[in-house]
């Protein structure tokens, strides 16, 4: 393989030598060069060329693309090369990304605009945007209208430029710096709103740095149209796009290896730097994207220069003009440029860490540049910093930050599926790099392959992505992270069908464009290997499934807008997520009815973010003893079955709040006669502490009580009558408290009590014919119980002014709750008739009774002490965690017992084995080649397993529970195989660290169902 890669190679580099020895040899020189200069870059080869230009003549869609691409490049190719190459600003033009911000200020950050203050601040983060053609230098208020600044800056410029043919402030002419519309040297306005580079400097000292601003959105200006016009060689071949684009090329070239933004970041300007004052042209953020796409542009059309004397003549005739930084003349000396003070220039800051992202950016920037520079033994190089521990890392990323869901250590997931991009990003342009053969991305780390169908996975139904942590809207239905065409790009990648088959299944159910790369010789032929796959597999089967990875426990009774589903996420709870261990949101009629808030008013330091949607008392959980919940990793699954029309789970995540004994969570949704018809039971066992609030909140709506004697407070917030609403919380009262208001108490509370919400007409596009409720029968003993009102963020289009809360209360000493409840979403009228708790109340062998508005009646038990037999007085018993019989006229229906060995009615009789355990005697311990698991236990190999889960007993942060996709005998031992994920969950030295050890021992749940 690599010889043949590097005979390749070869043939590729011999065609230029030999066309410059025939040049050499015609203009008298003997000797060749130690090298020759290549004709083209790594990822633009003459065969992916070709392959496009031949495309866009056979295929409509092709066309189209080569239409508006040379539309978008007809006003940049329209320019003089005198005027393109001027155009290029150097380092002392000052930059920035905001006009007021002052990091160095003891004062307000912001200012806003000159002439209007902060109403501008309404008008986004980045309110300004240039009309370069026709009011150059000039930023216009969105607000008022107010141009600045008021001299004429252009100018100003021009009379600055130096002999090296850039700005330089010490030579411009002062004398130009007034207010043109008032040019009398004596009016007190001549000086007003004049900006040299360096702001308007108001009379308190601060500076309105208008010309910052425009030079930011000026440099993007030029970045862009050099893109345009490497496109338009792309697409075409006409070489004139290339000698514009070679131009500007060059002339960056010339300035970039000067720019630096830490002399504007030490005047405590603002730019995407993380506070850390590097970058370039850009703050070190950005600068990723700046650096990428120069190698990018100029991969593109390096090969359109060849044999350009026009292009050569005339950089060499600005060399005769100005002092410029190297020689000019030929072919050669251009490429070297650009490979010096570009590719070269940025591979340095990278490493240097002047060019610096989040992580993934800058290695994606070195590996872009590698495979642009195409020169080896520094291509080589390059690539292999992104692989090494001390330069780019991106095995220790992969190995300490991913899980076996392809997420990361985020747990919102926007965040969490961002570096999977940005790795795979990488890999792929390495796959498509066939000179660099050391690694295989995809090969040596599957849990990658598993981010390609991430998104999707997380969505309810297939349909809607659960607003966890700082992602999303509140109760916003959307599918935003799932990108069908990254997922058809894996599927190029692994050729993993399972990618396809999701690819194709999240394209509604059509392989129609998936993959289509305009740069293969047979555009959609992966487009037709994945209908052919998918096809045959057929749309996404009904029912939830457990993400334990990521940890979102998903059940559901049937599929699409029409189902029902309820989302449990018990992920991480670290950065861009939330403290909200346990927390669950049900989805039902389209909408999400216990709306989690999503993304914040800002994702900082923000009181309503840090005191309220980032707190734990704002999501579906409970909180205990006044603290919010430790920050984690994941919660650990204790039970997880989909069946038919049943679902249940059990999540530990005691964690959270590891000073007290118990905090563990059971939801089950159980299906009825149709779709619309399933409910949640809610069993939340929390032991140990002082003080208990179990939070809830509905749909945005008026809430209806049946039970509860609720006395109005007059003031105040849920904090006390004289807390006012946003108080911060400092010792005297919990965080969160303080945006509860509207407050209404029960302070002796029945012990069963229903609350129904009505869902608002505008909720989500909730219509006023659109009847849609919520009903809560809550089952416990708590010694108070408050109905308040709580905001979800204010500045996100969509989102409900308030939502109402339910705050369950319990205090005492050693308190040990459990807090149940049975949750019906409703359309018009309930289908459920009453709910009765016929246990006792107090302990945790808890039955259910619910009756149903068609004459049937569900029994729900539960017994987290399975060993004893739970007994109903009509007869029913169960030995066992969790059972579900379903009667009509006192007659069995339906039965499923889950985890136990005995459930009896009638003439139903359900006996099984509880569970199968037994011990981990090995596992596969390296990152690539499968999840796969050998125990000491003889299991079942007939396929029954397959879809369960096995839960390994761990003390280590990550939940260990898989699904088994298969289990064969292996001697005397059962191999069983999890999926093509891995159990490292981090690296120490250079040693693995695993989800959990050989020798721990694990369970399989079983189930057992029984059908009339
Ligand atoms: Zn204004
Ligand atoms: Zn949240």
């Amino acid at each position: 393989m690599l010889t043949k890669v590097r005979l390749k190679r070869g043939i590729r580099v011999i065609r230029p030598i030999f066309r410059v020895a025939i040049m050499l040899l015609m203009v008298g020189l003997l000797t060749l060069p130690a090298y020759a200069t290549r004709i083209y870059g790594g990822y633009y080869t003459a065969a992916r060329i070709a392959n496009l230009r031949n495309n866009c003549n056979t295929y409509e869609w092709a066309k189209q693309q080569r239409t508006t691409v040379i539309a978008r490049a007809k006003a940049w190719v329209a320019k003089s090369d005198d005027e393109l190459w001027a155009i290029v600003p150097g380092q002392d033009l000052p930059r920035c990304i905001d006009v007021t911000f002052d990091r160095l200020t003891t004062g307000p950050k912001f200012l806003g605009c000159l002439n209007c203050g902060k109403k501008v601040l309404k008008y986004g983060t980045y309110p300004y945007e240039p009309d370069f053609i026709n009011k150059p230098w000039k930023l216009s208020c969105p607000a008022c209208g107010a141009i600045f600044p008021t001299n004429d800056f252009g100018k100003y410029y021009q009379s600055g430029i130096n002999k090296a043919g850039v700005f330089d402030p010490a030579k411009a002419d002062k004398k130009l710096l007034y207010n043109t519309t008032h040019p009398d040297p004596k009016d007190p306005l001549y000086k007003y709103g004049v900006d040299d580079g360096y702001g308007y400097i108001d009379k308190n000292g601060r500076s309105y740095r208008y010309i910052g601003y425009y030079t930011w959105k000026y440099w993007d200006n030029i970045r862009n149209g050099l893109s345009y016009l490497a496109d338009a060689f792309l697409y075409t071949g006409d070489q004139q796009y290339a000698h514009k684009a070679a131009i500007l090329l060059d002339r960056i070239a010339d300035v970039y290896p000067t720019m630096d933004w830490k002399p504007y970041a030490d005047r405590g300007w603002f730019h995407s730097d993380k506070g850390t004052g590097k970058g370039k042209i850009q703050g070190s953020i950005w600068e990723n994207g700046t650096a990428q796409r120069f190698a990018d542009d100029y991969d593109k059309i390096i090969s359109g220069t060849v044999n350009d004397d026009a292009l050569y003549a005339f950089l060499k005739k600005k060399s005769e003009t100005y002092v410029l930084p190297t020689t000019k003349g030929n072919r050669d000396l251009f490429v070297k440029n650009i490979d010096d003070n570009i590719l070269r220039c940025a591979f340095k800051a990278v490493v240097s860490g002047q060019i610096f992202g989040n992580e993934g950016m800058q290695q994606l920037t070195a590996a872009k540049c590698a495979v642009a520079l195409n020169t080896n033994p520094e291509t080589t190089q390059w690539l292999d910093w992104i692989f090494s521990p001390t330069g780019g890392a991106i095995p220790k990323t992969i190995i300490n930050q991913f899980d076996h869901d392809g997420s990361t250590n985020e747990g919102a997931p926007n965040y969490s599926v961002f570096l999977g991009i940005e790795i795979t990003n990488i890999a792929s342009l390495l796959d498509d790099y066939p000179a660099y053969t050391k690694h295989n991305f995809f090969k040596e780390f599957p849990q990658l392959s598993a981010t390609f169908t991430l998104a999707y996975r997380w969505a309810a139904l297939g349909i809607a992505i659960p607003n966890i942590g700082d992602s999303g809207a509140t109760g916003l239905v959307s599918m935003h992270e799932v990108n069908v065409q990254f997922m058809a790009k894996g599927f190029r990648y692994t050729n993993d069908p399972d990618i396809a088959i999701a690819a194709y299944r999240a394209n509604k159910n059509s392989a129609a464009g998936l993959g289509r790369d305009i740069f293969s010789k047979d555009p959609d032929s992966l487009s037709r290997i994945i209908k052919q796959i998918a096809g045959k597999a057929g749309p996404r089967p009904i029912g939830g499934y457990l993400m334990s990875g990521f940890g979102l426990a998903l059940l559901e009774d049937s599929n699409g807008a029409s189902g029902i589903a309820l989302a449990n996420n018990y992920g991480r709870t670290i950065k861009h997520a939330h403290p909200d261990m346990l927390n669950f949101d049900i989805f039902a009629f389209g909408h999400w009815l216990t709306p989690d808030f999503g993304y914040p008013e800002f994702a900082t330091d923000w009181p309503n973010n840090t005191e309220w949607s980032g707190s734990t008392l704002s999501h579906n959980t409970v909180f205990v003893d006044k603290h919010p919940q430790k920050e984690i990793w994941s919660g650990h699954t204790q039970l997880f079955k989909q069946l038919k029309g049943f679902g249940v789970f059990e999540i530990d995540g005691k964690k959270a709040y590891p000073e007290i004994k118990e905090y563990r969570r059971t939801m089950l949704l159980i299906g009825g006669n149709n779709d619309k018809n399933a409910y949640v039971v809610d069993i939340f066992h929390v032991e140990g502490g002082k003080d208990h609030v179990y939070s809830l909140h509905g749909p945005p709506g008026a809430v209806a009580t049946t039970g509860l004697n609720l006395i109005v407070q007059p003031s105040g917030t849920y904090a006390g009558e004289n807390i006012p609403k946003g108080a911060l919380a400092k010792t005297d009262f919990p965080i969160g408290y303080s945006y509860l208001y509207n407050v209404k108490r029960d302070p002796h509370p029945p012990a069963q009590f229903i609350l129904d919400w009505k869902a608002n007409a505008g909720y989500r596009g909730l219509t006023a014919q659109d009847d849609v409720h919520l009903r809560m029968y809550a089952l416990n003993q708590c010694n108070d119980v408050a109905l308040a009102d709580g905001d979800p963020p204010q500045n996100k289009a969509g989102n409900p002014e308030n939502l109402g809360f339910v705050l369950m209360h319990r205090s005492g000493n050693e308190l040990n709750s459990t807090f149940v409840s049975v949750i019906e979403p409703y359309e018009h009228s309930p289908f459920i008739k009453s709910v009765k708790r016929l246990d006792d109340g107090k302990g945790s062998d808890i039955s259910i009774q619910v009756e149903k508005t068609d004459g049937s009646m569900d029994y729900v038990l539960y017994n987290s002490s399975s060993q004893k037999i739970t007994r109903l007085k009509n007869g029913m018993n169960m030995t066992g965690t969790v059972g579900y019989i379903n009667t009509l006229n006192g007659k069995p229906q339906r039965g499923v017992l889950v985890d136990g060995t005995s459930l009896n009615y009638g003439k139903m009789h359900l006996h099984q084995k509880k569970e199968i355990t037994g011990k981990i005697i090995k596992m596969n311990k390296e990152t690539s080649g499968g999840g796969w698991i050998w125990v000491d236990a003889k299991l079942p190999v007939d396929g029954t397993l397959n879809g369960q889960q096995i839960i390994v007993d761990t003390e280590y942060d990550r939940d260990a529970a898989y699904t088994i996709r298969s289990a064969a005998r292996d001697g005397n031992l059962t191999k069983i195989y999890c999926g093509p994920i891995c159990f490292v969950r981090g690296q120490k030295g250079n040693k693995y660290l695993y989800d959990f050890d050989e020798g721990a021992v694990f369970k399989i749940p079983l189930h057992a169902a029984w059908d009339k």
